[in-house]
């Protein structure tokens, strides 16, 4: 399936090509837990994503061991989403800001992010 998303200014849109999405993933590590957000609950390759950026306006925030990446808009704040620390390159991607997706009737899989 392919999958077409934004910030919420627009100034991040991306696409990306993935397994038809029924459950996100809920992280609760130091950082997902306070973002709160549903992510895919697969890794996407960066061969099968492609992110268009107006400007400098996509920014990242790193922590810890600054192998995850987590990306946001820094015109609107919008986290939209990270390369994992387990996969390093690949994505996981905020399905709040996937067109055609509501997180609400997902299905929620929780991730021990914070035991790693
Ligand atoms: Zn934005």
């Amino acid at each position: 399936m392919r999958y077409r998303g934004s910030c919420h200014c627009g100034a991040i849109q991306f696409q990306f090509e993935g397994p038809k999405i029924t459950v996100g993933m809920g992280c609760n590590c130091s950082i997902c837990r306070r973002k709160n957000a549903v992510l895919t609950n697969f890794t996407v390759p960066p061969e099968h994503m492609s992110i268009d950026v107006e400007g400098s306006a996509l920014s990242s925030y790193e922590f810890g061991t600054k192998v995850a990446k987590h990306h946001f808009c820094n015109v609107c704040g919008i986290f939209t989403f990270v390369e994992t620390r387990l996969n390093p390159g690949e994505y996981r991607v905020n399905l709040g800001c996937v067109e055609g997706i509501n997180t609400f009737e997902l299905s929620i899989e929780v991730y021990d992010g914070a035991a790693i």
